[in-house]
């Protein structure tokens, strides 16, 4: 039995971690298959303060862990089956291994990157398909690229890629991208970067020795058209990490955990949530971080007994 488990290992839960570990109260820390979270799929984070030249996503999810570590956090490694959280203690079961049953639960498994759906996407998967160009970036060396989106997630991308590919060209839906003006401004000033506006994606188009393109709908002619390339970036967003949880705690329409406004607490008292598994809104490695430092601080008080909130109506996001 433990006082408390932290689910997932991102900049929320390992900030969770270290407040919980620096107030004794030994945390449980489950990793799942990726450890660290998104920020281990990054390059260069430069807006994560205390880091005026930057820092590698990894290095900085690396140095979370050990903080935590160094107060006496406990990480256990494995997928987080079920839970069980009708009854006090919470149960936690975690592929193969046995049941964890902890007092309070802090929640902060993050999301994953979205995938199109389109046919060609799933079977081209690590051939010539990605969602991550940190990782598969570098294989494409002297090829030409397309990044799909117009978030910051494919500015970011498209940029990174042009270290490598001769050609970048970022395909999105709309007319518009939704990225910051900054991330725009620094794809734009790339002369490796080109756009392909207003196409809607239709198909992953594969020949035999690797990927031909992206065929696209011109939203402006009407007309398909085949975008070549040798690889192709989805970068269209991310999905709330919560399937283990449905039903047992309440999620909202898109599958995020709704939280208190202005607290951590979940419809469950003694079960919290932080970090990208119930942010719509910012989801920044900081704020994240910063909410996982309110987890812990609302776990605290939980476990002291002296704040247990009851409330059980739905709330709209
Ligand atoms: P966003 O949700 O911001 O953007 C997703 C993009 O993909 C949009 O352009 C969207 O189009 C498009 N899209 C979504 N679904 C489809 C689809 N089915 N077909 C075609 N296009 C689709 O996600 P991001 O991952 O870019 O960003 C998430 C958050 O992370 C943001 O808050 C962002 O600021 C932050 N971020 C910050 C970074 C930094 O500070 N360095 C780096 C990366 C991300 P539409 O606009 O039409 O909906």
């Amino acid at each position: 039995m433990h006082r408390t488990v932290v689910i997932g290992t991102g900049p929320s839960g390992l900030t969770a971690a270290i407040y919980l570990a620096r107030a004794n109260l030994n945390p449980i820390v489950i990793e799942g298959l990726q450890p660290g979270g998104q920020l281990t799929t990054t390059t260069e984070i430069e807006n994560f303060p205390g880091f005026p030249q930057g820092i590698m996503g990894p290095e900085l999810m690396d140095n979370m862990r050990k903080q935590a570590e160094r107060f006496g956090a406990q990480f256990v490694n494995g997928w987080v089956d079920a839970v069980d959280f009708s009854q006090r203690p919470f149960k936690i079961t975690v592929e193969g291994s046995d049941t964890i049953e902890a007092d309070s639960v802090i929640i902060s498994t993050g999301a994953s990157a979205r995938y199109l759906g389109i046919p060609g996407e799933q079977d081209n998967i690590g051939r010539g398909v990605s969602t991550c160009a940190t990782c598969d970036g570098f294989f494409f060396r002297g090829k030409k690229l397309i990044v799909i989106g117009g978030g910051d997630s494919a500015m970011e991308e498209a940029s990174f890629l042009t270290r490598f590919a001769t050609d970048v060209k970022v395909v999105n839906r709309r007319d518009e991208l939704r990225a910051s003006k900054i991330m725009q401004d620094r794809a734009r000033e790339n002369e490796k970067v080109s756009w392909a506006l207003n196409r809607k994606p239709l198909e992953v188009v594969a020949g035999e020795t690797g990927l031909k393109g992206l065929k696209v709908l011109n939203n402006e002619t009407g007309q398909e058209e085949l975008i070549e390339a040798d690889g192709v970036f989805v970068a269209i967003g991310h999905t709330p990490n919560t399937t283990f949880l449905q039903g047992h705690v309440e999620l909202d329409g898109h599958g995020y955990v709704v939280v208190k406004p202005g607290t951590t607490e979940t419809n469950i008292p003694g079960v919290f949530a932080c970090g990208d598994v119930q942010d719509t809104k910012y989801r920044q490695a900081i704020t994240a971080a910063g909410s996982g430092c309110m987890a812990a601080m609302d776990c605290e008080k939980y476990l002291e007994g002296s704040v247990v909130h009851d409330w059980s109506e739905t709330l709209d996001r």
